[in-house]
């Protein structure tokens, strides 16, 4: 009957045991991912996966256990863990992800998420702090970078340009300017809001992959005689591919002089300003009109925790509202507490509870030791694959981010790419390490994120034998298959 199904549901004896017998097996498994036993994932195709948990949900092959879980996915807590920028979590930052998934408080209005609310304000002005913004700056928390930096978009059209779009509809005209290297949600964000190919004005980058600034002035002339009125500078730090940093400095010089909102991308590298060692990267960034920091990148949050901050915070209260009732609704009191109003998403994670219990925890050194580290680790990386023949990095390592190819003697540049493709396939496929590949300028590159504490030296040493080995034997099966063309 279903009143009892649903009894049985919410049996909070029930869920004593299986909560205490969950925390238990991720215990056990942070133990041994952390100390670096076993694979980092075991690959299966996606039709593969798709037939066994079909099976699974008829109950005749082993299903939802913690165990089975475990089996098919990558474990972000492994030290040989070093591909996308996922931070392997907080353990308290990932229990405050499971209580307030528990506790599901939807905090789009004040009284439904309280101390969700206040914490995010304290979490926010923290930020906002570090960054070296004023008093006036605001922040909120959104989901994810991709919605944030679309959500720093729309408000600096609604504040810079002078097209009213939100409330008239859209006439044409309008454009950005960003580096060609930035993450391609800016580039989507421009489109969903209308500007089209031409609303996006790519600046090429330099060698070492931060925007070439030198070109701002003439790329911004030519959109002006083409008609268009671009409205919003977007510098990077760091670019998503490379880990490069754009020069803020510069970029808030143009923005000042051309009446530009200028927002930074700091969704991997913003956290450097908690840094005393790497903040020069960030030189510049105080004077953005917003900022966008993902939690769950250099920060050790789960997925999905992100901030987006204002230095102005007045500019975020028109971003969503029909009329310009933003700041003074009825009261001379700013209107802080219902996040709705200020973030694309009615209903939203209670995030910030993972970002306070972290900041009360371990205060907030954690976090520059934690940045420090992978990027220290990322330059020992780059010392390591200079010291080893027929190895080469794609730029300097800014971030703990690094970019590297395998470059076997006498090889045109298209086997090249396919070989070092053949490489991330295999190791892929094999599952004792996690990288993974980009294009760059063309060339196929192998790409590692720094983002395990437990990674070292030696697991970077075995990383290019390993992956050494790979191509080895790709090229022995190559030549196998070619024989009669080898000299
Ligand atoms: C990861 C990343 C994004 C996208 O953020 P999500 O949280 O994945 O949506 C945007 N910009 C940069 C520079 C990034 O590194």
């Amino acid at each position: 009957m279903k009143e009892d199904l649903l009894q049985k549901a919410y049996d909070p004896d029930t869920f004593r045991e299986v909560g205490k017998q969950l925390v238990d097996e991720l215990s056990e498994y942070l133990k041994e991912t952390l100390s670096g036993s076993g694979q980092v994932l075991n690959y299966q195709d996606p039709q593969e996966q798709l037939d066994l948990w079909k099976k699974a949900l008829s109950g005749d092959t082993p299903g939802l256990e913690t165990g089975n879980i475990l089996k098919h996915i990558t474990r972000v807590h492994h030290p040989r863990y070093m591909g996308h920028q996922v931070a392997p979590p907080l353990p308290v930052a990932s229990l405050m992800a499971l209580l307030g998934g528990f506790l599901n408080n939807g905090m789009a209005v004040y009284e439904m998420g309280m101390a969700p609310t206040a914490m995010e304000r304290v979490v926010t002005d923290w930020l906002c702090h570090k960054l070296g913004y004023g008093t006036s700056s605001r922040g909120i928390l959104t989901s994810g970078g991709t919605l944030a930096n679309l959500t720093a978009l729309l408000s600096a059209r609604r504040n810079t340009a002078l097209e009213d779009v939100w409330n008239q509809g859209y006439s044409g005209g309008l454009a950005i300017l960003v580096s060609e290297a930035a993450h391609y949600c800016v580039d989507r964000a421009a489109r969903i809001m209308g500007l089209g190919e031409d609303g996006v004005l790519k600046v090429p980058v330099l060698e070492d992959f931060s925007m070439d600034t030198s070109k701002l002035p003439g790329i911004y002339q030519a959109a002006r005689q083409k008609g268009l009125t671009p409205f919003a500078l977007v510098g990077s730090a760091p670019c998503t591919a490379t880990g490069s940093y754009d020069n803020l400095e510069a970029l808030a010089d143009f923005a000042g002089e051309n009446n530009l909102w200028f927002h930074v991308d700091g969704a991997h590298g913003g956290p450097a300003v908690l840094s005393e060692k790497y903040k020069f990267l960030v030189e510049g960034i105080q004077r953005a009109d917003s900022v966008v920091i993902d939690g769950h990148k250099m920060m050790g949050m789960p997925v999905i925790t992100t901030a987006l901050l204002f230095s102005d915070g007045a500019t975020s209260y028109n971003t969503f509202s029909q009329e310009a009732e933003y700041l003074l609704a009825d009261t001379v009191e700013e209107d802080w507490s219902n996040g709705a109003k200020r973030t694309f998403e009615c209903t939203k994670l209670t995030s910030s509870l993972s970002w306070y219990a972290v900041l009360t925890h371990y205060g907030e050194t954690i976090f520059e030791e934690y940045l420090d580290r992978q990027y220290d680790l990322a330059r020992t990386f780059a010392d390591l694959i200079r010291e080893r023949a027929h190895w080469e990095v794609a730029c300097e390592p800014q971030s703990n981010i690094l970019c590297f190819r395998w470059v076997p003697l006498g090889m045109p540049s298209a086997r090249l790419d396919k070989i070092n493709e053949n490489i991330r396939k295999k190791a892929l496929e094999e599952g004792r390490f996690y990288i993974v590949q980009t294009r760059l300028k063309g060339t196929i590159y192998l790409r590692t994120s720094l983002m395990n504490p437990f990674t070292d030296k030696d697991h970077l040493s075995e990383l290019l034998t390993y992956l050494e080995t790979l191509g080895k034997a790709n090229l022995a099966d190559e030549e196998a298959l070619t024989e009669t063309e080898i000299p």
